[in-house]
């Protein structure tokens, strides 16, 4: 029998750590990707004498593959993937790959805001609880290469939508879905039902006694439940009611509930505010209880986290003005959130590659909260169109150091000045950490 060929499109982390697990596992491999390598990702394949090309895809060494594992990057419009699909070559993600060589149990963990933090949380409350356990997916090492060894019994696995639109047959032992909101939807033939399915996929091998932890106050979400009637075991995540088993918010106090254990600290003990982070907190805790790590656990591990950069990261304070940098926040529901978070009124700054977003749901916010809105972007016609008959001062920059200086000037002590864009970076900087980091350091000089 012929070895069988995997070919990787892709050569980031997953496209790399794909490579090497294909090789370790005796396949025939070669990574192709249009554009150039990182070095390091270049020494690995030369270190582990894989075949690849960059800067070209040569079709008929691809086309002549048994299997294709796909960067999440890649649409499904590609020529190169649709060629793959009409002669029937098997297109698959990293993920779908790596799950084939683990026998770790997997927490997957997916939604349109809070992966992130959700994952990261998740991970931390597993390992403060003594877990052997991994991160992975669309977050820190390759999951492929971390299999290569299969030395975790668990892994915690941020899942978006483009790697779950490539997974078929993994089985996720807990499932997460924190919300979906419209983002993406240039991948989803602006189809939004396209894109809901996607995040769907999360359930589509789950067994009736894997634990299915979901917001239930998004309406997406419910929607599809009306049509699909999964048979999982729900755990729904509530801010306005008490659900049991499931998790909720109550003056302040953060409950979780599984069929076997329960739980509670108060959100002011956490180091993670506002409501989106209950949701966040909340869902991390159901995941953390199904599959066993104690309450001694989640509360120390509760207490100790410390989030990614760039979401509601405080950035110092100047004359009792608090900087704080939510680069992350590149759609409206981010800064939903954001704003809902505000206890103080608020210098907001937004903006940067719109991506046709509709400023509508935060009207009363914007009237409660923001007191001046300072856009940064290259066009920011849209943001004045829209807050401008709303809020008494509007000011334009594209210089992040002045929409700091001016932030500082149109807030008094007390107040916040909260970078917060509703939009994508790519105008003005390199990406939302590039975003972050240049307005940390612009509040750092002035301190
Ligand atoms: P993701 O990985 O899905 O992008 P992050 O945890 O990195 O999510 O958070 C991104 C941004 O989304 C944050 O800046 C925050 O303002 C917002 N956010 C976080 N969690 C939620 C949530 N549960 N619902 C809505 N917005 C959220």
């Amino acid at each position: 029998m012929s070895v069988q060929k995997i070919v990787i499109l892709g050569g980031g982390e997953s496209g790399v750590g794909a490579a090497l697990l294909a090789q370790a596992k005796g396949f025939g491999v070669f990574l192709s990707d249009k554009g150039a390598l990182k070095e390091s990702y270049r020494t690995a394949l030369q270190t582990a004498q894989i075949p690849f090309e960059e800067g070209k895809h040569t079709e008929e060494l691809i086309l002549d593959a048994t299997e294709v594992i796909k960067s999440p990057g890649i649409p499904e419009t590609a020529p190169l993937v649709q060629k793959l699909r009409a002669q029937g070559t098997p297109v698959i993600s990293e993920i779908e790959f790596a799950a084939r060589y683990t026998r770790a149990k997997l927490i997957g963990i997916t939604g349109s805001n809070g992966k992130t933090t959700t994952t990261l949380l998740t991970y931390h409350l597993l390992k403060t609880a003594g877990f052997n356990v991994g991160l992975a997916g669309n977050i820190g090492d390759s999951f492929a290469e971390q299999v290569i060894t299969d030395r975790f019994d668990y892994f915690v696995l941020e899942l978006s939508s483009f790697q779950l639109d490539d997974m078929y047959n993994t089985h996720l032992d807990v499932m997460v879905l924190l919300n979906i909101t419209p983002d993406h939807l240039d991948r989803y033939g602006y189809n939004f039902q396209n894109y809901v399915d996607s995040k769907f996929r999360i359930l589509q091998n789950a067994r009736p006694e894997d634990d299915f932890i979901f917001f239930a106050e998004s309406q997406p979400i419910l929607n599809e439940f009306a049509k699909r009637h999964p048979d999982v075991n729900r755990l729904p995540v509530s801010l306005q009611k008490a659900v049991s088993p499931g998790g909720y918010l109550e003056n302040g106090q953060l409950i979780s509930a599984t069929k076997n254990t329960s739980f509670t600290i108060a959100q002011a003990d956490t180091p993670l505010r506002g409501p989106h982070n209950a949701i966040n907190m909340l869902s991390a805790m159901l995941a953390a209880q199904s599959v066993g790590v104690s309450n001694e656990a989640l509360t120390q591990g509760l207490k100790t986290f410390q989030n990614a950069a760039h979401r509601l990261e405080p950035a110092g304070t100047i004359h009792g003005v608090q900087f704080i940098n939510d680069s992350k926040a590149t759609n409206v529901d981010s800064v939903f959130y954001a704003l809902s978070s505000m206890d103080a009124p608020t210098v907001w700054i937004a903006g940067g590659l719109d991506k046709g977003n509709d400023y509508s749901q935060l009207d009363e916010l914007v009237k409660q909260r923001v007191k001046a809105l300072i856009c940064l972007g290259i066009d920011n016609h849209k943001l004045i169109d829209y807050f401008g008959s709303k809020l008494p001062t509007i000011y334009e920059t594209q210089s992040v150091t002045d929409a700091v200086a001016k932030g500082l000037e149109l807030a008094q002590p007390g107040e916040v000045v909260l970078l917060s864009p509703a939009c994508a970076s790519f105008d003005l900087f390199k990406n939302y950490e590039d975003r972050g980091n240049q307005f940390k350091a612009a509040v750092q000089k002035l301190l």
